[in-house]
């Protein structure tokens, strides 16, 4: 099942965070992006996919320029309920530190192949074409397209 590494890697009788199930998406697929001060800083870029939120850590931050290209490294599926979670994971659980939402919104899915996912983000902070491109194992480069379509 999708979650099922979510689920065994967290005691929700100790962190904040939503148990949450897989959902049905519907209509407008939605996005967010945490800034999670864990043991080492890290954006979490999570995608509305398939009833859950794909998701991969992006240890530099969210690419705001074509130029850069970021590593992005697939992590467990999370359920859709934590699209709107922020606060502090206790320490001793997994990923503990505090979670902030460093920005959020919808997005299109333009392209999806194997190995390339081509997105449209509508966000507050980030705008417009990037792509995800598988590279290996849990290893992705993520960076901004050029020019929109
Ligand atoms: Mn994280």
């Amino acid at each position: 099942m999708p979650l099922d590494k979510y689920h065994h890697k967290r005691d929700f009788s100790h962190t904040p965070e939503p148990e949450g199930k897989q959902g049905d998406s519907q209509g407008v697929s939605r996005f967010v992006v945490h800034k999670h001060q864990a043991s080492h800083l890290h954006y979490d870029f999570r995608l509305e996919m398939d009833g859950v939120l794909k998701s991969w850590a992006v240890p530099k931050g969210m690419p705001l320029q074509p130029s850069i290209k970021r590593l992005a490294v697939q992590v467990e599926d999370h359920p859709l309920d934590y699209i709107d979670f922020a606060g502090e994971i206790p320490q001793g659980q997994y990923g503990a530190g505090t979670v902030e939402i460093w920005d959020n919104g919808n997005y299109t899915l333009d392209k999806k192949e194997n190995d390339v996912l081509e997105l449209s983000l509508k966000g507050s902070r980030l705008t417009g074409g990037y792509v995800l491109v598988h590279t290996g194992g849990k290893n992705w480069l993520l960076f901004k397209r050029k020019s929109d379509k």
